[in-house]
């Protein structure tokens, strides 16, 4: 059945998307296949003339970068050049200015409306419109392609948020995702111990030939099969992780449990569908679609690839409004090596999750989350943790105990732990329950909460 819906999507409800609303999608996606296949020299060209086109653009019909005109008309200076003298877009200044990024003259009905979850801070509004909308889906399905993974094929979401709709929204859209996108939805806040059994017999009748969700959410479902010994019992091509970074005990445990490769989608909200993970394992970045820049966080000078700083993004399609080195807030590397899959898309040599998940210490080094991650994974004593630091000398930590293994040695090892990387801090320890995901149904283990400016480093 799963297969004949397939059949269907493919060949009956895409083609009349095309024809009735236009819908591009399978265009932009056989481009960007075409372009999968070109020399690394011809990759730079053609990006290099899509921010050339939409720097004209911007200068032209955007208020924020109508200054930039003068010296954008006099033509002397490369693209991509010109775009490192544009200042760093933060979200904080977006938000407040968003009006300025609007194009002048776009009508109302080509906006399509788009807000970031905010899980941290306010949420920011933004608007993209249908050919940027549809050139993401396109880089979806490329990168799925890969694994070979097919538009229309049956699909398992497992999704943090439950969904904001009533009863007959909800069958509805339920109805939509089953029939139109063969996708069935099963809300990360419904994986408990309890009903376990009764979930994995409805992915399991599904048949589906991937599971998509995020990290945590995979992970947690993951963790739950291992421990009573089972595993998922059907054949999949792949389960992808998007939406948060994917730690490799998570990995493993995902693998381990569903016995399909593990796949990293990276996207954003506000950045569209960024990077995508080959059968080699590497991470290629969608160039036909982004500029992407890496820049130090404090002093947004350009870093070289192979070093991690704060990932800039630049949507080469998006003309209503465009946004320009738009600081997502990841940490990531870029890298100038070429991949042994034969994919020609550059590759990210690192995407080290938020920048919010950065501490930094009394004498000022960034430490990331996942040192933190990588001592409690070491010890038996906690199921799981989560540090929080508001200030740079004072911390709080929640731990859950893993019951049958813990001893209290381990906290005084982790504690030192914490004060090797950040210096003699206070730390206020608490046992707890669980630890509670975020308003978008993520879990978050390590939170900065003051500035990374905060402590000057010293000379
Ligand atoms: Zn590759």
């Amino acid at each position: 059945m799963m297969a004949v819906t397939g059949f269907l999507i493919r060949h009956v409800h895409w083609p009349l998307m095309e024809r009735l609303k236009e819908n591009r999608t399978r265009h932009y996606m056989r481009d960007l296949q075409q372009a999968q296949g070109l020399p690394a020299d011809q990759l730079l060209l053609r990006q290099r003339q899509k921010l050339g086109r939409l720097l004209a653009h911007a200068v032209r019909h955007v208020p924020a970068y109508a200054s930039l005109a003068a010296e954008w008309d006099r033509g002397d200076t490369a693209p991509e050049r010109f775009l490192q003298r544009i200042p760093v877009l933060d979200k904080t200044h977006f938000r407040l200015h968003a009006d300025d990024y609007l194009a002048k003259g776009t009508p109302l009905s080509k906006l399509i409306g788009n807000r970031t979850g905010g899980s941290t801070g306010e949420p920011t509004r933004f608007y993209l419109d249908r050919p940027s909308v549809e050139r993401y889906e396109a880089a979806r399905f490329l990168g799925l392609s890969w694994h070979g993974i097919r538009i229309g094929d049956p699909c398992v979401m497992i999704w943090g948020s439950p969904l904001e709709l009533n009863q007959q929204q909800e069958r509805k859209y339920r109805w939509k995702e089953r029939w139109l996108k063969n996708r069935l939805l099963l809300s990360a806040y419904e994986l408990d111990e309890r009903r376990l059994e009764t979930q994995l017999t409805l992915i399991r009748r599904f048949r589906p030939a991937y599971l998509y969700g995020y990290a945590s959410a995979l992970h947690t479902l993951a963790e739950m099969m291992l421990k009573r010994g089972w595993t998922i019992e059907i054949p999949l091509r792949g389960v992808v992780s998007t939406a948060e970074s994917l730690h490799e005990h998570q990995r493993q445990k995902i693998a381990a449990a569903f016995q399909a490769p593990v796949i990293n989608e990276y996207g954003a909200r506000d950045g569209g569908i960024i990077a995508y993970q080959c059968p080699e394992g590497r991470m290629h970045a969608f160039t036909e679609n982004c500029y992407l820049e890496v820049v130090d966080p404090i002093t947004k000078l350009p870093l070289y690839p192979g070093e991690s700083g704060a990932l800039l993004v630049t949507d080469l399609h998006n003309t209503v409004m465009p946004r320009l080195r738009y600081q997502l807030g990841d940490v990531a590397a870029l890298s100038g090596e070429a991949c042994s899959c034969g994919i020609g898309y550059p590759l990210l040599a690192a995407i080290d999750g938020r920048e919010d998940d950065m501490f930094v210490s009394l004498s000022g080094q960034y430490v990331h989350g996942h040192y933190f991650n990588h001592i409690v994974r070491n010890m038996e004593s906690f199921r799981t943790f989560q540090i929080i630091q508001h200030q740079p000398h004072s911390l709080s930590l929640k731990l859950v105990k893993e019951p049958g293994r813990f001893r209290r040695s381990d906290e005084d090892r982790l504690l030192a732990g914490i004060r090797t990387a950040l210096g003699e801090v206070s730390v206020q320890v608490a046992y707890v329950d669980h630890i509670p995901p975020t308003s978008s149904g993520k879990i978050r283990y390590a939170i900065r909460e003051c500035p990374l400016t905060s402590v000057q480093p010293m000379e």
